[in-house]
C-alpha cells in the first residue's frame, strides 16, 4: 500500500518530478539537521532556505510566464508532506515563504511582479503573511495595525505579533485598518524608512518557526505596495487561510505517518518476552488505532484537497479537517512515541520533534474552537437535509 497514491495518480508527471525533487532535498544532510537544530534548541540553518530556493520550489504555485511551475494545490501539498515527515516547522516556514511568490503571481499588479517576484521566488526576499498582533489573533475584527494615506502612499503604525520567518525576514504581507475602518492589504519591505523593528518570540521546541513580533511606526510604503482592489484584502486573507488549513492538515498527516512508521519498525526489530514488541497484541491493537486514525484523517484531507483543488466550496471541509488532522496527529504521535518505550523520548528518534512542531500548528490559521464555530456556522446548510 502506497500511503498518498490517492494524490500522486492526480499529479501531472512534471509535478511527480517537483514531489521527488522535494524528497531528495529532504532525505539528505537536510533531515539531520532538522533533528540536531532541534536537540540544541535553535532554528535550522537559514542556508538550507537559499538551497531550497535555487531548487526553483518557491515559485511552485507561481504562473509558468512568470518563472513558476503552475503547480497544482495537490502537488504543493505533496511536496510540503515530503519535508513535513521530516520536520514540521522547516515545511510550514518554507510553504509560507512559497505562498508570498503565489500571492504576487496570481494577484499582483505589473508593478508588484517588477518589484517582487524575481527576488521572492529566489529567496533573496523573504517574506509572510501579518496579520496576527499582539493583543489577539483570532479576533480579526479587533485588527489595530493604521494606514494613513501619506504624500505618494501610505504610512503604516502597529505591531503584528507571532509572523513565521519573522527573525530573518525582509518583508511582510500586513493587514491593516485604513481611517475610514475599511481592511487593506499593503507589501511591506524591512528596508524602506524608517525600518521596522522585530524581536523574537522564542517558543521552545519551536524555534524554527523563528516567530517574531514586528513592530511599525509611521513605516512608508509606495502606491504600488498596496495589494488587492479596494473591499478585496479580507476576502483574499480569508480564502487564503482557508486552503493554508487545508495545507497544515495535510503536514499534520504526514508527521503522524512518519512517526506511526518508526514506532512499527522499532517495535517489530525489538523483543520482549521472547517475541517482538508487536505480536503482543495490547501494543499492536494500540498501534493499529493510530493508523486507524490516521487513515480517516487522511481521506478527510484528500476530500478537502480535492475541493480546493478544483476551486469548490470548503470552508467547513477545511476546517473539518485542520481540526481532525492536527488532533489526531498530536494524540497518535505520543501514542507512537510511548509505544517505543524509553527510546521515543531519545535524541535519536524524531517523534519528539514532530510532536513539539505540531503542537504548535494547532494555533496557526484558525484555533480549534474557531474551526469549531466555524463548522457549526453552516451546521444547517451543510448538514441539515438528509443527502439524496
Ligand atoms: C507556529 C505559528 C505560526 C504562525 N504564523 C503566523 C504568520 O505567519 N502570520 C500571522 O499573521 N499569524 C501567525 N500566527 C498566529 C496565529 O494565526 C494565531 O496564533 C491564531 O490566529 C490565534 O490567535 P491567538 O494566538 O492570538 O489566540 P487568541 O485569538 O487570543 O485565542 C486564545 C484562545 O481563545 C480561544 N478563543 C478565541 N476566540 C474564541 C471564541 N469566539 N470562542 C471560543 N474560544 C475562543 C482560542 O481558540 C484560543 O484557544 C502563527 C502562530 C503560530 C503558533
Amino acid at each position: 500500500m502506497v500511503f498518498f497514491e490517492q494524490y500522486d495518480a492526480l499529479l501531472s508527471p512534471a509535478e511527480r518530478d517537483l514531489v521527488a525533487r522535494a524528497r531528495g532535498f529532504c532525505a539528505g544532510d537536510f533531515t539531520a539537521e532538522l533533528q540536531a537544530a532541534f536537540l540544541r534548541g535553535e532554528s535550522f540553518d537559514r542556508r538550507w532556505i537559499t538551497s531550497w530556493a535555487a531548487l526553483g520550489i518557491l515559485g511552485l504555485q507561481a504562473k509558468p510566464e512568470h518563472g513558476g511551475h503552475g503547480a497544482s494545490f495537490l502537488c504543493k501539498i505533496r511536496v510540503a508532506q515530503a519535508m513535513a515527515r521530516h520536520g514540521f516547522a522547516a515545511a510550514f516556514c518554507l510553504n509560507n515563504l512559497q505562498g508570498q511568490v503565489t500571492r504576487i503571481s496570481q494577484a499582483g499588479t505589473a508593478a508588484q511582479r517588477e518589484q517582487l517576484l524575481e527576488p521572492l521566488c529566489t529567496g533573496r526576499l523573504l517574506a509572510a503573511p501579518a496579520l496576527t498582533e499582539p493583543q489577539g489573533g483570532s479576533d480579526l475584527g479587533a485588527l489595530a495595525t493604521l494606514a494613513r494615506r501619506v504624500e505618494g502612499g501610505w504610512s503604516l503604525t502597529g505591531t503584528k505579533a507571532w509572523i513565521t520567518n519573522g527573525t530573518i525576514l525582509d518583508g511582510m504581507t500586513v493587514l491593516a485598518r485604513l481611517e475610514d475602518g475599511e481592511l487593506a492589504s499593503f507589501f511591506v519591505l524591512a528596508g524602506a524608512a524608517p525600518a521596522f523593528t522585530r524581536q523574537e518570540i522564542a517558543v521552545p521546541g519551536g524555534r524554527s518557526f523563528r516567530l517574531a513580533e514586528l513592530r511599525m511606526e509611521g513605516h512608508v510604503v509606495p502606491n504600488w505596495a498596496r495589494l488587492h482592489q479596494p473591499g478585496g484584502a479580507l476576502k483574499a486573507a480569508m480564502e487564503s487561510v482557508n486552503a493554508a488549513r487545508v495545507h497544515v492538515a495535510a503536514m499534520a498527516v504526514a508527521s503522524l505517518q512518519a512517526g506511526l512508521a518508526e514506532a512499527v519498525r522499532f517495535s517489530g526489530a525489538r523483543h520482549a518476552f521472547g517475541r517482538p514488541l508487536l505480536d503482543h497484541q495490547g501494543l499492536r491493537w494500540e498501534l493499529s488505532e493510530v493508523a486507524l486514525r490516521l487513515e480517516a484523517a487522511n481521506a478527510l484531507v484528500f476530500r478537502a484537497a480535492c475541493a480546493v483543488n478544483e476551486r469548490r466550496p470548503a470552508i467547513t471541509l477545511a476546517a473539518q479537517c485542520k481540526k481532525f488532522a492536527v488532533d489526531t496527529a498530536l494524540w497518535g504521535l505520543a501514542q507512537c512515541l510511548r509505544a517505543m518505550g524509553a527510546a521515543g523520548a531519545a535524541a535519536t528518534c524524531r517523534i519528539p520533534m514532530l510532536l513539539a512542531e505540531t503542537r504548535l500548528a494547532a494555533f496557526g490559521d484558525g484555533t480549534n474552537e474557531l474551526l469549531m464555530n466555524r463548522i457549526g456556522r453552516n451546521l444547517s446548510r451543510d448538514y441539515g437535509e438528509e443527502a439524496p
